[in-house]
């Protein structure tokens, strides 16, 4: 039986993109390396084939949700790969997160074949993609855009058209590199206040409310005890990874070379990430850089 949408990548957040397709009725064949994903997207009620090939070649909308642009790259170029098998009029859509450059790289080569491919990186995290409240922010063309919406919504609550190819990469990109600095400068912050005996609670609050606001201080507060709901507070288990935030700010740090740009708040934040990670903390959540502000004994 042919679905009408292949899905490839069922890791943390691709396993949950993948069933609320199938839960809002769509006939969706999912595709992972481990074998236990995909088991887990079958008991979730999707469906497999063991011929990703075939396949690929009966979808009317190809999806994937990789690591990293080396990843897309073979999976859509390769010798074996996607464009080799697509049948004409397929929809492709990368969700994963990757360099700006390798999403215009392989959709100018999609798009030189007839294929119309959109990147549409998430914000939103595992939580996001479970809830189907995700934010997708789309590159490429507007009747690709219109054609993947009603698809996207099934998955998201904020669908974006940021522009051409690249575009939602581009995005997603800026956004994490100023979600790591954010966070950074409001764990320092919060970190000077306490060390003035402030109750880091009734800082967070003010400064909230105040022109220093930001979406930490909002609803992620870095420091445990003050958001009950907050990573910081569960030992920083969940969330969104240090790992993974180093991995946007690379993307940022080289896209800046690549552009000509200064980003010298983003390459420090880059730099501190790659640090805190190297400490043992890449597993934690990002917010979890509060730790390595912390005051030394005695100092
Ligand atoms: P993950 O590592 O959990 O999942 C990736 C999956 O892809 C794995 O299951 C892996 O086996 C599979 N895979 C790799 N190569 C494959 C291939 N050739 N064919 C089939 N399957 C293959 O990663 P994730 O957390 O789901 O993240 C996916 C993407 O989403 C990344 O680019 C990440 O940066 C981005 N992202 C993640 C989060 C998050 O909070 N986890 C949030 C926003 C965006």
């Amino acid at each position: 039986m042919s679905s009408d949408i292949v899905f490839i990548g069922l890791g943390n957040m691709g396993l949950p993109m993948a069933l609320n397709l199938v839960k809002a009725g769509c006939k969706v064949s999912g595709h992972d390396l481990v074998a236990a994903s995909v088991d887990k997207f079958v008991a979730g009620g999707g469906s497999t084939g063991s011929d990703l090939p075939a396949a690929v070649a009966a979808a009317r909308i190809v999806i994937t949700m990789l690591p990293a642009s080396r990843h897309v790259e073979a999976a859509y170029l390769g010798p074996n790969g996607i464009l080799a098998q697509v049948a004409p009029g397929t929809l492709l859509i990368d969700c994963s997160t990757i360099a700006p450059e390798a999403a215009r790289k392989v959709a100018a080569v999609a798009r030189d074949k007839g294929f119309t491919m959109l990147d549409a990186p998430v914000s939103g995290g595992t939580g996001g993609a479970a809830a189907g409240t995700l934010t997708f922010m789309v590159g490429g063309s507007a009747d690709g855009f219109a054609l993947a919406k009603p698809y996207l919504e099934k998955m998201g609550k904020a669908i974006f058209h940021a522009g051409d190819n690249g575009s939602g990469q581009t995005v997603k990109v800026c956004n994490n590199m100023l979600l790591g600095i954010l966070m950074i400068g409001s764990c320092e912050a919060i970190r000077l206040g306490m060390a003035n005996g402030m109750d880091p609670k009734v800082l967070s609050e003010i400064m909230a409310k105040s022109s220093g606001r930001n979406w930490a201080l909002e609803v992620y507060n870095p420091c445990p005890g003050v958001m009950e709901n907050a990573p910081a507070s569960k030992g920083y288990a969940g969330g969104f990874g240090v790992d993974l935030m180093l991995k946007d700010l690379g993307l940022a740090v080289e896209n800046s070379l690549s552009t000509g740009s200064s980003v010298p708040l983003g390459a420090l934040a880059r730099n501190l990430y790659d640090i805190h990670s190297k400490s043992g903390a890449g597993g934690l959540d990002f917010s979890s850089i509060f730790n390595m502000l912390a005051k030394t004994e005695g100092a």
